[in-house]
């Protein structure tokens, strides 16, 4: 038996998913684009530190020919104006 409690749950959370999928939407990505994307960067950023660029980002994109400029758009309107903000800040399973 639904109550209304579990209702409204149900409302916020198909409110998240919505809301994640109008982020991937501004990324201009898939899922498996972004979850790829950000391997590529943490990879990176494991041999070198963030050097406040997103050429990581940008090389990713290249290599899977994925415009940039919308994608950069996508990404400092997430908060995401570095490599290391990328992944600060563009987590698919954690930001809502
Ligand atoms: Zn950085």
């Amino acid at each position: 038996m639904s109550s209304e409690r579990d209702r409204r749950r149900m409302l916020r959370d198909a409110h998240k998913a919505e809301h994640k999928r109008a982020e991937w939407d501004l990324l201009g990505l898939d899922r498996e684009q972004l979850d790829d994307l950000l391997d590529h960067v943490e990879e990176r950023l494991a041999d070198t530190d963030c050097d406040h660029t997103l050429r990581h980002s940008r090389a990713w994109a290249d290599a899977w020919s994925v415009p940039w400029s919308p994608l950069e758009a996508g990404l400092l309107a997430n908060g995401a104006g570095c490599d290391c903000e990328v992944l600060a800040n563009v987590d698919p399973d954690e930001r809502v």
